[in-house]
């Protein structure tokens, strides 16, 4: 960007900047002439997309001979190691692919990559590229490559080129290195982040995974750190070994199985590398599930921000539900930053969050009051008896308890056998009042417009503390915990409202709701805080 411009100047060609977008622009070109990372509370409404887009325009261009290099595949030779330097362009990280497919949408110049699954290979379009003929014999990749034809490996090499391009977390730590430096990185959905570390830095393992992989070791067991330790080095070891073995299997005799125990193993083994190089810093919870499957998984992630962090020269991280900044940036080791918390002109009318404080559903009082509880959902809905809606219940017991107590055809419950898009799908195409009843759509699901005119909280969606790592984080940092509670509560509660001409009213039925957000009013966005009726 030339030292004359401001970065409003860049807000995309054929819009206009509202008043509070400006704002918010220049505060986020103010803080980052001091800081490197601005945390952005952005809820609906503040145009979250025009604002990346703009740092994407303001972004320093990548040099005609990197672009070349990657174009023609030249920077994917490790022979020539060239190691590449430069921060240029910016990248959009996402938990979801719908929202890949909004940024699309909205700037048709946005280049997005995508899972291999969602492209169709060119030799055999009959399959996708993850079980492409290249998987099993590698050395047609090259013919590929050479001929420019394949749709995923041209798209992966456009996207990293571009000046705005947008990946989900998993793919974008999946990217060459050194071919993956931004200008600007822009992690949306920044809330989620703390969890797609720990996915990412985490392992699980059984005996059947070892057995498959061919790898000849014996599971630990949890409570001596070191001969876990000892079983991950030898375990990576091994891998590594085996993959070289599974690589040459599958070039002399291609079949899926092979394809799929070579990769299997190279991902199992990265991995494992991953854990060693991080052993020290991150302290590893170690646990066995009923089924004997070992799980081994980073209690902190301080460490772990920076693996994503230095691929940006300026960071941006977004999200609506940025609860406690404070806790938030501490927990991804961010020392030196500034927090936005961005204007809105969403109208908190079209959206009241309606607190019964009659029935606390914790541990001890479920059983009592879940059919109390019960009786109120009835009656919401019997209320909205016209319109479509949605009951969060947090829990599988919770769904059930409903499904066997609600009266209605209209109920539509998360069950074994059917998953939340199935769910989704049906629920837009009924043309009468449906209502879903899923404990898993608080998060990266759009019940805009119609689909949801009402909604349901069950019960406020403290993480289970069976979990060790949930119990440990729970037992040595209270705000942690009930921060990550209030993330999902803040998110349950966006479901509904996806734009700023969406209206739903949200009822929460939980009574222990007003105390836990009383006790934290300081913590929470105040654009929630005003929906509160
Ligand atoms: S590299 Fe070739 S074989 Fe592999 S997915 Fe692409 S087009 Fe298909």
């Amino acid at each position: 960007m030339s030292s004359k411009k401001k970065l409003i100047d860049n807000f995309p060609k054929g819009f206009t900047p509202r008043a509070g977008q400006t704002e918010l622009v220049n505060q986020i070109e103010e803080a980052f002439k001091e800081v490197d990372i601005v945390i952005c509370s952005a809820p609906t409404g503040t145009g979250k997309s025009f604002l990346a887009k703009t740092l994407g325009n303001a972004s320093d261009k990548y040099t005609d001979s990197f672009v070349d290099d990657v174009m023609s595949y030249a920077a994917f030779n490790p022979n020539l190691n060239r190691n590449y330097k430069e921060f240029a362009g910016a990248s959009v990280l996402t938990i979801t692919k719908s929202l890949q497919d909004q940024y699309k949408e909205l700037f048709p110049s946005c280049e997005s990559l995508k899972g291999k699954s969602n492209y169709q290979c060119k030799i055999e379009p009959e399959l996708d590229v993850e079980t492409a003929p290249c998987v099993t014999t590698p050395s047609i990749k090259k013919g590929c490559w050479e001929d420019h034809i394949c749709p995923y490996y041209e798209q992966r090499n456009t996207a990293i080129v571009s000046r705005f391009s947008t990946y989900n977390y998993k793919m974008f730590m999946a990217l060459p290195t050194d071919l993956k430096n931004n200008h600007y990185l822009i992690c949306d959905e920044a809330s989620e982040l703390e969890g797609e570390l720990v996915d990412h830095f985490s392992v699980r393992v059984s005996a059947k995974l070892l057995k498959f992989l061919k790898i000849d070791l014996k599971l630990p067991g949890i409570h001596n750190y070191n001969k876990v330790l000892n079983f991950v080095r030898d375990a990576a070891g091994e891998a590594n070994e085996a993959t070289a073995g599974h690589l040459k299997a599958m070039k002399s005799k291609p079949s899926t199985v092979n394809a799929q125990r070579y990769r299997a193993c190279s991902q199992f083994a990265d991995k494992l590398t991953r854990i060693l190089n991080t052993w020290e810093t991150c302290e590893y919870v170690v646990d066995k599930d009923k089924d004997g499957i070992l799980s081994i998984i980073p209690l902190y992630v301080q460490p772990l921000g920076h693996s994503i962090f230095k691929y940006g020269k300026k960071i941006l991280l977004m999200s609506a539900t940025i609860i406690d900044h404070k806790n938030y940036a501490e927990t991804l080791g961010i020392e030196k930053y500034r927090y936005i918390e961005a204007p809105t002109t969403f109208d908190p009318d079209k959206a009241p969050i309606i607190i019964s404080g009659k029935y606390k559903l914790n541990f001890k009082s479920l059983h009592e009051n879940l059919p109390k509880v019960t009786k109120l959902i009835q009656e919401i809905c019997d209320y909205h008896d016209d319109e479509k809606g949605a009951i969060h219940t947090h829990t599988n017991h919770i769904t059930t308890f409903l499904k066997e107590n609600l009266d209605g055809q209209r109920f539509n419950y998360r069950e074994v056998g059917n998953n939340n898009e199935q769910m989704l799908i049906a629920h837009a195409e009924h043309e009468g009042n449906s209502v879903i009843v899923s404990p898993s759509m608080t998060h990266g699901v759009d019940l805009k417009g119609d689909l949801a005119t009402f909604q349901i909280i069950v019960k406020l969606p403290y993480a289970p503390l069976a979990d060790k790592r949930t119990k440990i984080l729970f037992e040595k940092n209270k705000n942690w915990y009930s921060s990550q509670m209030l993330i999902g509560l803040v998110q349950g509660c966006g479901r509904g409202i996806r734009s700023i001409d969406d209206e739903c009213v949200t009822y929460i039925v939980d009574g222990g709701a007003t105390q836990a957000i009383n006790m934290s009013k300081d913590k929470l966005p105040k654009y929630f805080l005003d929906r509160i009726a």
